[in-house]
């Protein structure tokens, strides 16, 4: 595939997350990659209209080349007519169009190093590991099913790239299932004789793994399914290896043929469940190294407490965050700043609970400074203070040990469990302690 594709794509998914979803389908959808000229990606608009987009949203743009890692600086957008002015970087770019038919390419991106493994998606990720190691013989097929955003099609070009990198001769697809629908129509439509099918018989059943993304998109239609179960099943006998995403559990796929579904379970069927807060600090540090952002710890802490719902928008929130304090120069360091990028993404009318709130509802209980508690400082007041943030930190929104002893400064989980079960055991003999409890806890429910 030719790398302006590739570096288009990882640029689009960035924006996506930047602009509103209005704007990204009206000017960016429909930007074709034509070439690279020096250090500027060209890009081809369906109308004059669209140039004034690259000015418009610049800093969005920049941004997003940035965020991609890519090797370009910017983008040119010109039209169909201007293309002759642009030498085609790879002649053969048109030629393999076809070939990319049948071969497909993967997001570099998403390989196995890239993927975060906590509690939501260990098993997953065992699982795939062995597909990607023996395709063909241990699970076959290998059914991932989760809810949006946690990353099922990171998971499945992982394998393709694992498998790739070891065999560069393996043919491995990648459709999603409405591509799969939408190839099935064409077939039919194309070939009115008896070569019924034929070219789409080649392209499915010629490779040596089939993965199919996101097949509760089949649901109902009938015809598309027929032909799935006789791909599967050919390449199921020639032991090609099988690998499918769903948002949901086979058995819970409505008006699918009951033969399809047992098809799809007769394998090995894993889920990916929502990360814990650990995993989705992990998941932001890793995506902050992967693309040299500067971003304060206190800031992923901020995120990864607010952004619940799926990875996706973790990522989304990091890069807005970033981008946001870049554009303002604020510091990451400055939670009002990150409040402030993330209005639409978290209700911040309501208060949050988190790490930060309760500390700075502690430190004005007993007047001493975050910077003092989080830090190194030993006196009593300070002490005191530390382990009862510590404390209401785990016994009101039930942040890990591990977790909370990363927040204050690196500590070691032995430290904060010493200080949890400290302020445990004196709430119940000392009533003053059990008075500062509740005081603090009050302070923090008015709010
Ligand atoms: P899904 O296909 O389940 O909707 P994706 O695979 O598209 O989700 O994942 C959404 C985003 O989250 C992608 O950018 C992906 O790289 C990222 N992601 C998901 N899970 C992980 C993980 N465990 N570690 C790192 N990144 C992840
Ligand atoms: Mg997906």
């Amino acid at each position: 595939m030719n790398e302006c594709k590739v570096i288009w794509r990882s640029v689009l998914s960035q924006l996506e997350v930047m602009i509103s979803t209005i704007s990204y389908d009206l000017w960016f959808k429909d930007l074709k990659p034509y070439t690279i000229e020096g250090d500027t990606l060209i890009l081809v608009a369906p109308l004059n209209s669209f140039k004034k987009v690259s000015v418009q949203y610049a800093d969005q743009i920049e941004a997003a080349i940035k965020a991609s890692g890519s090797k370009i600086t910017g983008i040119e957008i010109i039209t169909e007519d201007e293309k002759d002015s642009f030498a085609v970087a790879d002649a053969s770019d048109e030629k393999s169009l076809t070939e990319e038919e049948t071969v497909s390419v993967f997001n570099p991106d998403y390989t196995f190093d890239s993927f975060v493994v906590g509690d939501s998606n260990e098993i997953a990720f065992a699982a795939a590991k062995s597909v990607a190691e023996h395709p063909g013989s241990n699970h076959n097929p290998l059914f991932i099913y989760g809810g949006v955003g946690l990353g099922k099609t990171h998971i499945m070009h992982a394998i393709a790239n694992y498998i790739f990198e070891h065999n560069k001769n393996a043919r491995i697809l990648y459709v999603t299932a409405e591509q799969f629908v939408n190839d099935y129509i064409d077939s039919i439509k194309n070939n009115k004789d008896n070569d019924l099918n034929r070219q789409f018989r080649m392209k499915y059943r010629s490779v040596d793994v089939l993965m199919m993304d996101d097949v509760q998109f089949l649901s109902g239609k009938t015809s598309t399914q027929e032909a799935l179960f006789h791909t599967f099943n050919d390449l199921y006998q020639f032991r090609k290896q099988i690998i499918l995403t769903s948002d949901r559990h086979p058995r819970e796929l409505a008006s699918l043929e009951d033969r399809l579904k047992s098809r799809f379970q007769s394998g090995l069927t894993v889920d990916i469940t929502k990360p814990s807060i650990e995993t989705r600090i992990a998941i932001l540090q890793k995506k902050a190294y992967m693309k040299k952002y500067d971003i304060s710890q206190k800031a992923i802490f901020f995120i990864a407490e607010n952004i619940t719902s799926n990875i996706r928008e973790l990522e989304g929130a990091l890069n807005k965050v970033v981008y946001f304090c870049s554009l303002s120069g604020r510091s990451t360091e400055d939670l009002d700043a990150v409040k402030e990028a993330l209005k639409d993404d978290i209700d911040i009318s309501t208060h949050v609970l988190s790490m930060d709130s309760i500390t700075d509802a502690v430190c004005a209980y007993y007047g001493v400074k975050k910077a003092d508690i989080v830090g190194k400082r030993k006196n009593k007041l300070i002490s005191n203070a530390r382990q009862m943030a510590i404390y209401l930190i785990n016994d009101m929104i039930g942040v890990p040990l591990l977790t909370i002893g990363q927040f204050f400064g690196g500590r070691d989980h032995t430290t904060i469990m010493y200080a949890r079960d400290k302020i445990t055991d004196a709430s119940k003999t000392d009533n003053l302690i059990k008075a500062q409890i509740n005081d603090i806890r009050s302070m923090l429910e008015k709010k």
